[in-house]
């Protein structure tokens, strides 16, 4: 089992190369530095990491090419979609890349069964053009459009961003196991046998394994297909936008409305969050600094403190009819329509929720929000009962620390609000030395912690953190590191991440 880095002796990575060379040439096989250093990691929490190789794959059978190579010369294996994953997608114990951004075909749009199939490489803007011509779309979310729909939809099961139903928007995958074996999931699994059978539904008759391989990581197999979920483009498709003066009510709001069958999607914005996105689309980059270090719950007297921003669609009559209760339910807790003033006031935040919100069209907008500093942004799933608490603590708590620029949150109603999503978005400066990027790991860890203890909230998205994490979860941990070990003995699979995630248990009778 792999358990560090790897050393690759000269000999030994000539042969390793030359087996990568005859699966896919010497175009798509790179050991050259100034391109692993590229893969080295994007994360300011972790220290970068050099592959010994990356390829570019372009086909399933090329992935299970490459990760029969792996496994016969015991080496890691660290997949990437887009790269951007928060913590990064770092090959912690050196070996082989597989950057999938070349596998990027649509391989069906079916406007029928309500689903596309995508390779790994297909990005969220690819998408949504293709879609459109079939008067469909997909779950943009916040993304930017260079980003891989199955990268995010891969990560947390709240990237589909809907307000009601399932958290994510994979109906089935496509996945290659540290063995080499293919296999399918939801109704395509049956499809090795009957090839008339496609991907639409998400269940077989058997326990669900596409779950399996959301936040695994690339720790469990490479996924090299996914079917998602696409929706109609309808006659109407609107928002009302809607000031808040809290979050409390912001909730209350955003959970009548979910809880009502309102809206497809809701979401509160913190006022320095919106002002921050609203200079971005007007300027390109930056932020007014008042902004970026204001005391993040003292509202300035000109503009609201939460944005919350309803998503609905349907008929001309249905969303009449929708927006007739949502206008009184703002008024019930307390808002006000803030849709004209928004456009007149934050023309640049206005567009940024029109078009991811309403005409689902990604933009680079918030990218850009991160590119003025390192995020360390502590994300959680909330009890929607704690959840305001959590938010008015998190913020103070988060003000006096290291972790006080650009402070501010978004926060996504999901799941009928039964889980709220709070993502405070923090930044260090990019200048920071070790010592204060290690200062601002400790600030984000005591806010996970006081999350979870004090307001019940779990946290999203596995920390490489010697398996402490997965620790606290007792019964569960262990059933998922059986499941690690089954399916990948040796630890090919993202072994520095997976020896993160699991820790050191994944050892204990380990496949040596
Ligand atoms: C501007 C912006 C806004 C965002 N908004 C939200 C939001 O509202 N809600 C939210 O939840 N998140 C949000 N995110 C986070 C985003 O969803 C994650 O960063 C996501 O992981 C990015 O996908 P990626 O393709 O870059 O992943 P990568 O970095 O490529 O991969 C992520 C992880 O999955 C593994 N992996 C990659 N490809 C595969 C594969 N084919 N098979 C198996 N494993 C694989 C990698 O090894 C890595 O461990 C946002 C990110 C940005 C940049």
């Amino acid at each position: 089992m792999i358990r560090e880095r790897i050393e690759l002796t000269p000999k030994k990575q000539r042969r390793v190369r030359a087996d990568l060379v005859s699966v896919l040439g010497e175009h798509r096989v790179h050991d050259e530095s100034g391109v692993l250093v590229a893969y080295s990691g994007v994360n300011a929490l972790f220290p970068r990491a050099m592959p010994h190789f990356v390829v570019r794959p372009l086909s399933t059978e090329e992935v299970v090419e490459i990760v029969r190579i792996a496994s016969r010369h015991r080496i890691p294996l660290t997949p990437v979609s887009s790269g951007t994953q928060e913590p990064g997608t770092h090959p912690f114990f050196g070996g082989i890349v597989l950057d999938l951004r070349g596998m990027n075909r649509i391989l069906e749009v079916d406007p029928e069964r309500f689903y596309a199939v995508v390779e790994p490489g297909v990005t969220v803007g690819a998408l949504a053009r293709e879609l459109a011509k079939h008067r469909l779309h997909l779950t943009v979310g916040s993304f930017p459009p260079s980003l891989s729909v199955l990268g995010n939809y891969l990560q947390v099961a709240v990237n589909s961003h809907r307000s009601s139903g399932i958290n994510h928007d994979i109906l089935a995958l496509e996945v290659v196991l540290a063995d080499g074996t293919v296999m399918r999931t939801g109704s395509k699994a049956f499809a090795e046998r009957f090839p008339h059978v496609s991907w639409f539904c998400w269940t077989n008759s058997f326990p669900s394994l596409t779950e399996l391989f959301i936040n695994a990581q690339g720790t469990l197999g490479i996924v090299t297909k996914g079917a998602v979920k696409v929706y109609q483009v309808s006659e109407v498709h609107d928002t009302i936008l809607t000031a808040f003066p809290s979050y409390r009510q912001s909730v209350e709001f955003m959970k009548d409305l979910a809880r009502n069958n309102l809206v497809q999607h809701v979401c509160a914005w913190h006022w320095c969050l919106y002002t921050i996105i609203d200079h971005l689309e007007q300027y390109g980059h930056g932020a007014s600094s008042e902004v970026v270090v204001y005391d993040p719950w003292e509202t300035p007297d000109d503009r609201p403190y939460n944005i919350v921003v309803p998503t609905f669609s349907g008929y001309r009559e249905q969303v009449e009819g929708v927006k007739a209760a949502i206008r009184r339910l703002i008024e019930k807790h307390g808002g006000r329509d803030y849709t004209e003033e928004c456009r007149e006031k934050y023309p640049g935040a206005h567009k940024f929720f029109y078009d991811h919100y309403v005409h689902h069209q990604p933009t680079n907008t918030f990218m850009g929000a991160y590119a003025e500093g390192y995020p360390v942004m502590p994300i959680v799933l909330c009890d929607p009962t704690t959840v305001a608490d959590l938010e008015d603590w998190g913020l103070k708590f988060l003000r006096s620390s290291i972790l006080k620029l650009g402070l501010a949150y978004y926060s996504h109603c999901v799941d009928m609000g039964r889980t709220i999503f709070l993502r405070m978005t923090p930044v260090i400066s990019p200048d920071s030395s070790q010592r204060q990027i290690q200062r601002a790991a400790r600030v984000r860890a005591r806010y996970m912690e006081t999350a979870m203890r004090k307001f019940g909230a779990v946290p999203i998205r596995p920390a490489p953190d010697g398996g402490q994490t997965l620790k606290q979860t007792g019964g569960f941990g262990q059933a998922l590191i059986k499941i690690k070990k089954a399916l990948d003995p040796q630890n090919i699979m993202n072994a520095g991440m997976s020896a993160g995630m699991y820790g050191s248990s994944m050892e204990e009778g380990g496949g040596d």
